[in-house]
């Protein structure tokens, strides 16, 4: 599908986005992604402001409620943790001071080989100083564990528990959100639907259900792409958004693999963690079930996201460590037009490979009665986190279809299901072969394993391949 995990589907009178549920720092004129946004699409997205609230971590009976604007957060969190004031203060500073770093790090990614070999450490340096982990960084900031772990709320958002994220990738996510969530209006669809006249006004052509079977390699050049249905189509440069797994493993051929040694890159790099999302249709409007925008983190009351994680892993029928519920339709303004009466729910939570594997090879929609049965267990798991929070639902319920890693695997072709590409841990951050050009002529990567998860992520990897592929500072241009 173009535009990936942007993409909707629609079953059964109702629309679910598959991969965006709130983007951030997106409405301001004068941010990067606002200008990126405004330079790519043909006709502006319109972002709506989740409101004043957008996440809303939730401990058991305890919720504590992320409010948009840094002092407006700092003043809430200090409300529910008085005697953590200093380190909130110190928090936010730590967070603005990595971001600052930040932004000579990723712009290295675009340096042409012998420009970054000469200065490329120094632009690297002060943001890997810091590229230890989230719980490493919290902990010199407070001992305080229910703190810690209300400050980690937002982790599912790049998919590893504090003892294993990168502290750079949580400082990014954290300050991405801080001035508010927004969604767009008419659903995620809106996204490719307002890039795609661009690309095509420029002379450019969009496939759909093209599946690339081979990058064509030519005396360690690439010319090209051989798609499955044998279709050959030859170019100057070749980009993949496939993610680096898809495209060292299985579209490079071999010779080329161990000639560059990529194997050995992949060996230093994990694939993230999978996941599974319910979505879930209702016959009343969100007017009429009172439907929250922010989104909801239900999360077991021992504040302990590490240690749930694992227990978790270890045995699925625990506690479910994480369930993320998003209200689009109560986001989306033009939603009562499109579906009056009806609304929509997505609760996710993180799925091991290894649970559903034993399906791989089946086809969609017919993977067998065991799978199904597995499938709807979970299902009224998570239906019941949600009806324990929000319980006016339960009368309403109209349908409901859980998406497993194995769907992840048929609909975005990533091979263990991952929720975000490359895992983000710190060893990823310190991986200098995730950039955009590549040891082969020709050859450029992009997407959210260049920079990092995230329709952000995606879109500021677009902007440094476009800067490695012209040798122009798109960036400062902008
Ligand atoms: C459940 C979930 C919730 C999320 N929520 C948010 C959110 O609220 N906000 C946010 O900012 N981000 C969110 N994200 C993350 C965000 O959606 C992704 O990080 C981002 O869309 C990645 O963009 P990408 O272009 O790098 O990759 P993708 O969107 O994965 O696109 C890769 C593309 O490559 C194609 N492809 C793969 N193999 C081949 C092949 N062989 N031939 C041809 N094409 C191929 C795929 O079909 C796909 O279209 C979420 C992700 C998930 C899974």
């Amino acid at each position: 599908m173009p535009g990936g995990f942007t993409h909707v589907f629609k079953r059964r009178g109702y629309e679910w986005d598959v991969g965006v549920h709130y983007i951030g720092d997106v409405h301001r004129p004068g941010t990067m992604l606002n200008k990126m946004f405004h330079y790519i699409c043909d006709t502006p997205i319109n972002w709506v402001d989740m409101g004043p609230v957008y996440d809303k971590m939730i401990f058991g009976d305890k919720v504590y409620d992320y409010r948009k604007g840094k002092q407006a957060w700092m003043d809430q969190m200090k409300e529910y943790f008085p005697e953590e004031s200093e380190a909130i203060d110190k928090y936010m500073q730590l967070i603005l001071d990595t971001q600052r770093d930040q932004r000579t790090f990723f712009m290295e990614r675009a340096l042409p080989g012998a420009v970054s070999a000469i200065i490329g450490n120094s632009l690297r340096k002060k943001a890997l100083k810091r590229n230890t982990t989230t719980l490493e960084v919290l902990q010199e900031i407070t001992s305080n564990k229910k703190l810690i772990a209300v400050l980690c709320g937002q982790f599912g958002d790049y998919g590893s528990p504090p003892a294993e994220s990168s502290w750079l990738m949580h400082a990014m996510l954290f300050k991405h959100y801080i001035n508010g969530g927004f969604y767009p209006e008419g659903g995620s669809s809106v996204i490719f639907d307002s890039i795609a006249p661009t690309v095509l006004n420029q002379g450019g052509q969009i496939f759909n259900n093209a599946e690339v079977d081979q990058i064509i390699i030519e005396k360690n050049k690439a010319v090209g792409v051989k798609m499955a249905d044998g279709n050959e189509y030859r170019a100057p440069l070749v980009v993949s958004s496939a993610g680096v797994f898809n495209t060292y493993e299985k579209m490079l051929p071999k010779e080329s693999v161990q000639k560059h040694k990529l194997e050995n890159n992949l060996k230093k790099v994990r694939p993230s963690i999978g996941h599974v999302c319910l979505y879930v249709g209702f016959n009343k409007s969100e007017e009429e079930l009172k439907m929250q925008k922010a989104n909801y983190w239900i999360y077991p009351d021992n504040y302990d996201h590490d240690e749930n994680i694992t227990n978790y892993l270890k045995d699925p029928d625990s506690d479910i460590p994480v369930a993320y519920v998003s209200f689009p339709s109560a986001k989306d303004p033009d939603w009562k037009n499109r579906y009056p009466g009806k609304s929509a729910v997505d609760i996710i939570t993180l799925a091991d490979w290894s649970w559903y594997k034993e399906w791989d090879g089946t086809r969609w929609m017919k993977r067998g009665d065991d799978y199904k049965a597995a499938k709807e267990k979970l299902s009224q798991r998570l239906l019941e986190i949600l009806f324990k929070y929000e319980p006016q639902l339960r009368d309403a319920l109209d349908y409901y279809e859980l998406g497993t890693p194995l769907s992840t695997k048929h609909f975005v072709n990533y091979s263990y299901g991952e929720l975000y590409g490359l895992e983000n841990t710190p060893d990823r951050f310190e991986q200098k072969f995730l950039r955009p050009k590549t040891p082969i002529k020709n050859l450029y990567l992009t997407g959210q394993d260049v920079v990092s998860c995230g329709v952000g992520g995606a879109l500021a990897s677009g902007l440094l391949t476009a800067s490695a592929m012209t040798g122009k500072n798109l960036m400062k241009r902008l």
